[in-house]
């Protein structure tokens, strides 16, 4: 068959997604699937069996990354990868990674059925704990990959009962033995694509199914802490209190207006607050929030750092003492040229309306794109919601975006 008019099959793909959905299926109609768990397994299982179906090898690495190979004609080719991840948060929807993995699958057994070699072997990969709910550090799996941390720090990283990753990787056969990181000989791709539900609102106001990402928003997360001294509510007059909460009131305003005046990329949010001792009739002596900033560029996001920080300071008075600690930073990263115009350029062969847009989540494609060649493809979700069990795709996007996935891999694999 020739390659240019094959086409992914929708109901699989449909049906497929649905079976992985229920191995962790809540009464919502979400998942929870958390990483390195028994779900975890019988999900890596269910797929490994659909890839070894096609004839595929796969391999496990260290931190338990999986990837599943299709050789190519030309042996000394780098692998053309896609993938993404099976783990889900607590309440998880049907397609946040799972669609990546699945629509990688989909696109090997087109090609399987329509008796299409590539020139460059074909590989789908599954990346462990991007999801970072039982594990910290998110994205644990590409971050081994890439070098953003080690191995080590991975492996030893503890659940909240105490359960290190090396443990679960061990309870459930996913401890391999394959070099996880590049710089320890784990082979780089040629490219990877990642295609994924895009958890925001855009396409869907746009009404496009398209994402061509172009790249991602760089992080920055601050933990404040505000300290004052809690007193009694009643005998402690207005003037003589070091209320913590109000200055950190009006410093979580201050997060609002910093962001605003980074539109239309710039983000700011306030997810987490914590009050002490937290009691009614006690003025607030402690208050420890988080802050988390976004910006498409390095130096919006040093301008939000100043800002914030400036704000800080001038909150600061004899009762008020202001920290303000950044605890994590990702710099915005630029997805590569060459596979953005191969995303935007199959979208447009297979006749689907496109337009470019920027990943404002972390993605395994953005550690993976400190490696080499990567690019990610955005279908749109139901409301734009994500991490929540109502999480939903329209079967149209679903498949438009493993098309758009297929062409785009046999454009840059070579036929
Ligand atoms: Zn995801």
């Amino acid at each position: 068959m020739d390659a240019a008019s094959v086409f992914i099959n929708g109901d699989r793909l449909m049906s497929r997604l649905m079976e992985l959905a229920r191995i962790g299926a809540t009464p919502k109609g979400g998942v929870c699937r958390l990483a390195l768990t028994d779900l975890d397994r019988q999900a890596r299982e269910c797929v490994i069996a659909w890839l070894q179906a096609l004839g595929c090898t796969v391999r496990v690495d260290q931190i338990g990354n999986l990837f599943a190979r299709r050789p190519g004609l030309d042996t000394t080719l780098p692998a053309v990868a896609t993938g993404s991840h099976l783990d889900t948060q607590p309440t998880g929807g049907k397609f946040d990674g799972n669609y990546g993995v699945l629509a990688g699958l989909e696109v090997l057994q087109t090609l399987h059925e329509a008796g299409i070699r590539t020139r460059a072997a074909l590989e789908v990969c599954v990346w462990t704990n991007e999801e970072g709910s039982r594990f910290v550090p998110v994205m644990m799996g590409s971050g081994v990959y890439c070098g953003a941390f080690s191995l080590e720090h991975a492996l030893t990283a503890r659940d909240a009962a105490g359960v290190s990753v090396s443990e679960a990787l061990q309870a459930i056969g996913q401890a391999g033995t394959e070099p996880a990181a590049v710089t320890d000989g784990a082979p780089r791709f040629g490219a990877y694509f990642e295609a994924h539900i895009e958890q925001g609102p855009v396409l869907e106001d746009a009404g496009i199914p398209i994402g061509v990402v172009t790249g991602a928003l760089g992080q920055r997360w601050y933990d404040i802490r505000v300290s004052g001294m809690e007193a009694h509510a009643g005998p402690t007059p207005m003037g003589l209190r070091r209320d913590a909460l109000i200055p950190a009131a009006e410093l979580i305003q201050k997060v609002r207006q910093i962001a605003m005046g980074e539109q239309p990329a710039g983000r700011g949010t306030v997810g987490h607050v914590s009050v002490f001792p937290n009691s009614r009739n006690v003025i607030p002596g402690q208050v420890q929030f988080s802050v988390d900033f976004r910006h498409p560029d390095e130096t919006g996001l040093l301008r939000m750092d100043h800002a914030l920080r400036a704000a800080a300071a001038a909150l600061v008075s004899a009762g008020i003492a202001i920290t303000v600690e950044q605890v994590v930073s990702f710099p915005p990263q630029a997805f590569d040229r060459g596979l953005v115009d191969l995303v935007r350029e199959a979208a447009r062969a297979q006749g689907y309306r496109s337009r470019d847009i920027v990943s404002g989540a972390g993605h395994d494609a953005v550690y993976v794109a400190r490696t080499g060649p990567a690019g990610m493809i955005f279908i749109p979700c139901k409301d734009g919601i994500s991490h929540n069990e109502i999480e939903d795709a329209e079967p149209e996007n679903l498949i438009a975006g493993a098309n758009v996935l297929l062409h785009a891999m046999l454009a840059r694999a070579g036929t």
